[in-house]
């Protein structure tokens, strides 16, 4: 079969590899949608020891049953999944929250991973779709679980309901487009995205109706919001995100770009700020979010671009290099 390999860092190449062996309790899935995940991209960069060359990348996937070895999944049905395998019995799965497990592994990282024409998977991690569900958008099943999951934490810290904040979105990637268009459907009506791409913010404009600003020319209000989240997670936007929220606020850290970083324990203390960080998601957001998707919740979804996976080399560079409108690219076997 095809596979989109990483080879080396800053390069993936389309090369023939054995296709994937039915193991007891798996089943194997022809591939029909993978999106390209900021993580994924960092692995490119070299930037993630766990993921090393020669690893099939790719964990945002849609896919066809094709051979089975697990009761009640038969050949032919259409499914997305958790790419993270859990083991079911440890504290965090029973708690259900499995993003947590002790014993967790990963697709397209641990074993191989979407960017392919098929791929194996233990069927416990199978997610149910509607069979008429277009694969794009099954395929942002996980990303758009990850925002939703991070925004239902928040909402356990916060005093006022959620439409109530005034929010601030730093990075108008993949999560950062997704957790704003999930805030409009729940009637949040002021949101500001920080994004330094002018495509990006002009789509986010367009599809979220947020307003914009580009942050290598302007700070955000300092003390402005009720929550802030930081979808990019680097020092820059930590200090800004500290900076910007209100005393009593919430700053959510999905984006995990770095990791050092002096954090204002001064203001965190006196003015009450809760910070919290966020993994992912379990597999209850990923069916939750199933849901939202087949409802329409993310709107269209006209933003993100599909592209042929022979076309992934090309998909990993004009990403890197901002050439692209669209935060996520999905790629079709
Ligand atoms: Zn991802
Ligand atoms: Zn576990």
């Amino acid at each position: 079969m095809k596979a989109l390999v990483y080879t080396q860092p800053n390069e993936v190449q389309l090369l023939d590899r054995p296709e994937p062996q039915l193991e007891p309790g798996e089943v194997v899935l022809e591939i029909e949608a993978v999106g390209i995940c900021g993580s994924d991209m960092h692995a490119y960069h070299g930037h993630d020891p766990r993921r090393k060359p020669g690893l099939i990348l790719g964990h945002e996937f849609c896919g066809k049953i094709v051979q089975s070895a697990a009761p009640g999944f038969s050949v032919g049905q259409r499914v997305t999944g958790n790419p993270l395998i859990t083991c079911g019995t440890c504290d965090y799965c029973v708690q259900g929250r499995d993003n947590l497990c002790s014993h967790r592994t990963m697709v397209g990282m641990t074993r191989p991973g979407a960017f392919a024409q098929k791929m194996s998977i233990p069927a416990a991690s199978l997610v149910d779709i509607p069979q008429d569900m277009p694969a794009l958008h099954a395929a942002l099943t996980e990303p758009a679980a990850t925002a939703l999951h991070a925004i239902n934490l928040s909402m356990r810290a916060m005093t006022r309901p959620l439409p109530e904040n005034r929010t601030l979105i730093l990075g108008g990637g993949a999560i950062g487009m997704l957790a704003a268009l999930l805030l409009k459907s729940y009637g949040c009506r002021h949101t500001v995205l920080a994004e330094v791409n002018p495509l990006r913010r002009a789509s986010a404009q367009t599809h979220a109706q947020v307003s914009t600003y580009d942050p290598r020319e302007t700070q955000p209000e300092e003390n402005g919001f009720d929550y802030v989240i930081d979808a990019v997670g680097s020092k820059i936007t930590r200090e800004a995100a500290l900076r910007a929220i209100k005393p009593g606020g919430v700053v959510m850290h999905i984006g995990l770009q770095d990791w050092a970083s002096e954090i204002d324990m001064r203001k965190l203390t006196l003015a009450e700020i809760t910070l919290m960080g966020t993994y992912t998601y379990s597999t209850a957001d990923l069916r939750a979010t199933v849901a939202l998707l087949r409802d329409g919740v993310f709107g269209d979804l006209s933003w993100v671009s599909s592209m042929s996976l022979a076309d992934g080399p090309r998909a990993f560079s004009e990403l890197d290099s901002g050439a692209l409108a669209s935060s996520k690219v999905v790629l079709v076997p």
